[in-house]
């Protein structure tokens, strides 16, 4: 298949399964603040974070989450460790309708793929990603299963927790595998099945 229509096809995909309009009261843009504060790891629930994966600007990311917080949808919690950072987590108003994203039907068509065509197909889509990033010189998301900086391999070990990230030294548990990360590098190969702790 020509290139160029694989290019189209991936752009449309984002495209048709952002929303077009209202959906429970919140536009296609702040629907996109709820996702990503959904999926993200706890290292990466941060304005800044969500301003590099959406390559939008960090005003134009903190106006979008400040009218969250403001209605409901996202709590800010001040960092333990150096008290600046913010920390943002779905409140249970916006647990309770993440299930109506319009981006659902996008997974459930990721859902329908048969899992031995899953690997090739996260395989195809993060060499693209690395070219793309090599080339726009943006960041690169991912998750743990095919990081360089994932540790462990689930066994338990005395004292030792089964995984662990690398690149902050902290223990990580299972469900934590799945969840995209701003200081994602590319280093494994994808698992056979649907992850390694699938959701
Ligand atoms: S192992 Fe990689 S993806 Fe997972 S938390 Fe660490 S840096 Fe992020």
């Amino acid at each position: 298949m020509d290139s160029r229509v694989i290019a189209m096809l991936v752009l449309h995909l984002g495209r048709v399964t952002s929303g077009d309009g209202l959906v429970e009261g919140l536009t296609p843009g702040q629907w996109t603040v709820l996702r990503y504060f959904a999926r993200a790891n706890r290292f990466s629930r941060t304005p800044s974070a969500f301003a590099a994966f959406h390559d939008t600007t960090r005003g134009t990311a903190s106006q979008a989450i400040k009218s969250l917080v403001a209605q409901g949808y996202l709590r800010q919690t001040r960092s333990e460790t150096d008290g600046r950072s913010i920390r943002l987590d779905l409140t249970d108003k916006a647990k309770a309708i993440i299930a109506d994203d319009p981006f659902e039907a996008l997974v459930r068509g990721a859902d329908a793929l048969p899992p031995g065509v899953r690997g090739h197909f996260v395989n195809a889509l993060q060499r693209m990603q690395g070219h793309v990033a090599s080339e726009t010189g943006k960041p690169l998301f991912g998750t743990c299963e095919t990081c360089e900086h994932l540790e462990g391999e689930g066994c338990c070990v005395e004292g030792l927790r089964p995984y662990a990230c690398g690149f902050v030294s902290e223990p990580l548990i299972e469900e934590e595998l799945n969840e995209i990360c701003i200081n994602f590098a590319p280093g494994k190969s994808p698992p056979r099945t649907p992850g390694v702790g699938a959701a």
